[in-house]
């Protein structure tokens, strides 16, 4: 089996919603093919990976660094015991590349290794959580954890748009949600709040998410206003990287924290366990195989929380799309996150993910099942041709 091209098209994202640092309008994502000489049905097998969402395509970094790297290994370079070896993509992308400092590429990194791991799965022709738990050793979850991520910032916006937000979640199955905050006064979103606890029903099913915004002084006083309310999680408080500040309000703040999705390295995390006052009994991680290098360096990750006395089933991927579900599924932790209607054509599921009962269940198509997916099919069909 040989690598006969890689070809990567900078999509753009769909709507015009903002968290409380930025906006969406002008995203993209970097949607990467990597093409076999293995032909299938007259076709060649193609694997296809994207970049997680926020962080903008990655076209310079993959077409100028990374892709002719891997284009000019030799075929042997990229086989292992059981096929491709996505290890040695990751190893060779990076090659001549400083430790540190990570920034964009490792979402450059990601799209391209998680790429391979889709056509290591479409060559077994299985999903990719079966081949993902083989790989690692792992009970595969055929259904799993899951909530509607949403409650962004709209330039038309009020308590009733968020209502009903929220009920066409319920409508579409969903039990848990999560709501962004820190983009308007404290009193303004603590509005919000309420309006979205008229929709759940339980604090315990509403999350809340302020994206890095706070500073120590509002990241304390916006803890003591939500604390009474006993919510699923406070997340993102501040700076992803003032590990100081996260053990500051963890130490202040009962409820659970989350945080983790701008860590884009085993190291950051490392510094995170270190530094960052995570409780083992109740905080949630949220890195992001898609901002972070790939599955490779996000299993590394999981690893190293289980070696510190962390439980995988704590953690919860940033990226509500195909891809990290099935990473979900077949790292068997603890759930997922949904972008309904947003962030498309990358966002939410396939219409055969049924999503019921609080669950989402992973497809059986082969790879992420990316072509399942009415938004993206026409993007991959244009791409293979
Ligand atoms: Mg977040």
């Amino acid at each position: 089996m040989r690598i006969v091209g890689i070809r990567e098209e900078s999509i753009a994202l769909e709507g015009d919603i903002s968290n409380s640092v930025i906006s969406f309008n002008g995203h993209d994502v970097s949607l990467v093919a990597v093409v076999s000489d293995v032909v299938r049905h007259g076709k060649p097998v193609i694997g296809f990976g994207f970049n997680s969402i926020g962080r903008f395509a990655q076209r310079g970094i993959l077409q100028e660094r990374v892709i002719p790297r891997i284009l000019k290994a030799p075929a042997d370079a990229l086989l292992g015991n059981d096929g491709l070896d996505c290890e040695a993509v990751y190893r060779l992308a990076v090659r001549n590349e400083k430790p540190g400092g990570h920034g964009d590429r490792a979402s450059a990194v990601g799209a391209l290794e998680l790429a391979f791991w889709d056509l290591k799965a479409k060559l077994a022709d299985e999903p990719a959580y079966r081949t993902i738990s083989r790989h690692f050793g792992t009970t595969p979850a055929k259904r799993v954890p899951v909530y509607a991520a949403g409650g962004y910032y709209y330039a038309q916006d009020g308590l009733d748009r968020l209502r009903a937000e929220l009920e066409g979640y319920v409508d579409l199955g969903f039990e848990a949600f999560k709501i962004k905050v820190g983009g308007a006064s404290l009193k303004e979103d603590l509005r919000r709040i309420e309006a979205a606890l008229d929709i759940c029903c339980a604090a315990e099913k509403l999350a809340v998410d302020a994206n890095g915004r706070f500073d120590l002084a509002a990241a304390i006083e916006f803890g003591e206003a939500i604390e009474p309310l006993g919510l699923r999680w406070y997340e993102e408080v501040g700076d992803p990287l003032d590990y100081e500040l996260n053990r500051q309000i963890a130490g202040r703040y009962s409820g659970p924290l989350a945080t983790g999705e701008n860590l884009f390295s085993c190291q950051d995390v490392r510094n995170l366990i270190n530094f960052g006052g995570m409780r083992p009994d109740k905080d949630i991680f949220q890195m992001d195989a898609g901002l972070s290098y790939g599955l490779g360096e996000y299993a590394r990750m999981i690893k190293l929380l289980e070696s510190s006395g962390y439980d995988r089933s704590f953690a919860f991927p940033h990226g509500g799309h195909l891809i990290n579900l099935n990473i979900v599924a077949g790292l068997n932790l603890g759930g997922c996150e949904a972008y309904p209607h947003v962030f498309q054509p990358f966002g939410g599921y396939s219409p055969d993910c049924e999503i019921a009962g609080g669950f989402v269940s992973v497809s059986d198509a082969p790879g992420f099942g990316l072509e399942t997916k009415p938004e993206l099919r026409p993007i991959i069909e244009r791409m293979t041709q």
